[in-house]
């Protein structure tokens, strides 16, 4: 069965193993909507049995929230009509031209395209794709959309974000939902992983308008608005900490200055990350 959040929320949770998102059902009396179509016919099909079993108003649209291949690959098999940003459907074009055998996955990490981390994950989820097939959505945004299913509406809005420009968030006010997708996380396309004050700031700023009661991100369970604030706000005052600094040992001890304690092998990693930033905005 699918997870039931709120009274209209639906999710699958994600499945790291083989780095599977978390996927969405938002219900309305006359259609429901999906939110990320998977990351491969397989994933698609099995959210789609279980979307079956329920007893719901037809699904009319799959909403994606950005380009990864982890949220697009199960599109052609969800079948629906797909709702993305425009950069999200430029990008699907170019990714339509790519070949996603083991040999050009392998030679777009040779030359830095591809992570390893994503095709490790593509070939261990489909280890066969010569069948994949990618389509485009047939529906674009450019900033902001609503859409009323019927007794409950949801809100789609560009976000950005250093994790992939094209995020998108979706925002169910009558639940107190928000779909973040990936928007939060690190950019990890650019080198080393890292995140940037200045983008934070302004992606945190776009999330706070909303009154929100549960997050669902791509990669961990759903989170309370008390849970993921404590997390933005500890993210965004090590951003703070760390400043310009572009040497890790030179930023870790303000930190433990300011904190009064050295910081957890998890703050260590988001340090790395704003240093990380640093270094790539000093390079540009
Ligand atoms: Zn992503």
């Amino acid at each position: 069965m699918l997870k039931q959040l709120t009274n209209r929320v639906y999710y699958m949770p994600h499945y790291s193993e083989t780095d599977r998102p978390a996927l969405g059902l938002i219900c309305g009396d006359s259609f429901s909507v999906i939110v990320d179509s998977g990351n491969s016919p397989a994933h698609a099909r099995d959210f789609l049995e279980l979307v079956d079993k329920m007893d719901k108003p037809p699904v009319k649209f799959v909403i994606l929230t950005h380009w990864h291949w982890d949220h697009i690959f199960g599109m052609k098999t969800m079948g629906f009509i797909t709702i993305s940003h425009e950069e999200t459907k430029k990008t699907l074009e170019y990714l339509q031209t790519l070949k996603w055998d083991d040999a050009s996955l392998d030679a777009r990490v040779e030359t830095g395209e591809e992570i390893e981390f994503c095709r490790d994950m593509i070939k261990r989820e489909m280890p066969n794709r010569d069948h994949l097939e990618l389509k485009l959505p047939e529906l674009t945004i450019t900033n902001k959309m609503e859409i009323d299913l019927g007794g409950v509406t949801c809100i789609v809005e560009h976000v950005g974000g250093v994790h992939a420009q094209d995020s998108s968030i979706i925002y169910v006010p009558n639940e107190k939902v928000m779909f973040l997708g990936d928007c939060i996380y690190q950019d990890f396309y650019s080198g080393e992983w890292s995140y940037d004050l200045d983008e934070l700031v302004i992606l945190l700023d776009k999330i706070k308008k909303y009154d929100v009661d549960t997050y669902i991100t791509g990669h961990q369970n759903p989170q309370s608005h008390e849970e993921m604030w404590r997390f933005f706000d500890d993210l965004t005052s090590i951003g703070k900490i760390v400043d310009k600094e572009v040497s890790l040992d030179k930023a870790v001890a303000p930190f433990t200055e300011v904190r009064k304690e050295s910081p957890t092998e998890e703050q260590l990693e988001y340090i790395q990350n704003f240093v990380n930033g640093n270094q790539k905005k000093s390079q540009k």
